[in-house]
């Protein structure tokens, strides 16, 4: 088969491109298939400071295109798509990308997770100026500032607590007067001076994506309806991730959340199968940290190519 690898790599973000960069250094000539949002979250971002190596930060596309030039120096080739349907039940296993095909002995899988976004369009239009979905990543931008996260899980306690460190004000709006967070988060977040809950409120709108930044965001009370407009520097997006798994349902163990699950380093319940970054990782999430997975699932694979003498 013309398509046939020994190594095929889905995503193309920190995990998929660490992983192409191993791979392709030990000689395994990797196709990377790029997915949905090449080059992954990061390139949602803008200033990324905590990747170690960059003193002065580096921009998240640019730390992407680098890792990309990296891999492909080292001979990973690319194929732009996402993949539309996997067969790990036979070998080699086959992965398509609409109408065409390819095999492959080994499979890293770093499709990533996506964060949930509200589905507004002038949040998509802010992402980067001021609206966010990682405060690890953008808080320390926000030095001083007003901010609001909007979310009532584990995740927006945690965001809005980590982002008191620079804020003034953080406001916590959800949509409900219950919360998902865990009591001990929740009980953290009430603790926090800094902290300001507004329930049962929705997000309508965030102001102004004419001008390429956050000013304001347009808020709704759920119990009178009334609509009011809260000054704001930025917008945290705290509402979940969904890690992008579906086409492996039925195929690959994962857990509740649709999480893969993996042992022994990053190998999935299919052997031959690896998985690396966010799509395995619900806890960490960090570009860091999805790089070194990457890195282990190439050297798995290496091992197992290996010892099938391929
Ligand atoms: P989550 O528990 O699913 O909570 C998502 C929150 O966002 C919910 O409050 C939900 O509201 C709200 N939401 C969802 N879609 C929305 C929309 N379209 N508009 C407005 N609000 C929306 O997600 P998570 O907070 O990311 O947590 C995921 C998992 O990771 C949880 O198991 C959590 O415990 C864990 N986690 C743990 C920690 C920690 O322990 N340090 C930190 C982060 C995450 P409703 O409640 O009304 O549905």
């Amino acid at each position: 088969m013309e398509n046939e690898r020994k190594v095929i790599i889905l995503g193309s973000g920190c995990a998929g491109l660490t992983a192409a960069i191993y791979a392709a250094r030990a000689n395994l000539a990797p196709l990377v298939i790029d997915g949905h949002e090449p080059g992954g979250q990061l390139t949602l971002t803008t200033m990324v400071e905590n990747f170690p190596g960059f003193p002065e930060g580096i921009l998240g596309p640019e730390l992407m295109e680098n890792m990309r030039k990296q891999a492909q120096r080292f001979g990973a080739e690319f194929v732009s798509g996402a993949v539309t349907s996997v067969d790990l039940g036979k070998r080699p296993f086959t992965v398509a990308v609409g109408k065409d095909s390819y095999a492959c002995h080994a499979l890293i899988i770093a499709a990533g997770a996506s964060a949930r976004l509200l589905g507004l369009e002038s949040e998509r239009k802010l992402i980067g100026h001021g609206v966010s979905t990682c405060a690890t990543c953008d808080g320390y931008f926000f030095r001083g500032k007003e901010v609001v996260v909007v979310g009532g899980g584990d995740s927006a306690m945690e965001e809005g607590i980590f982002l008191t460190k620079f804020a003034t004000h953080v406001t916590i709006v959800h949509r409900r007067e219950e919360f998902r967070a865990s009591k001990i988060m929740l009980d953290r977040a009430r603790r926090n001076e800094k902290i300001r809950f507004l329930t049962p409120f929705t997000v309508l709108d965030v102001l102004d994506a004419a001008k390429q930044a956050v000013e304001a965001v347009k808020i709704k009370n759920l119990k009178t309806g009334e609509v009011s407009t809260l000054a704001a520097d930025g917008l945290f997006v705290a509402i979940g991730h969904e890690p992008n798994t579906a086409i492996f349902r039925g195929q690959l163990d994962m857990n509740d959340a649709g999480y893969l699950i993996t042992r022994k380093g990053t190998q999935t319940s299919v052997e031959g199968v690896f998985a690396a970054g966010d799509v395995q990782d619900r806890v960490y999430r960090q570009a860091v940290t999805a790089a070194g997975s990457g890195c282990m699932a190439a050297i798995d694979a290496e091992r197992y190519l290996e010892a099938q003498h391929r």
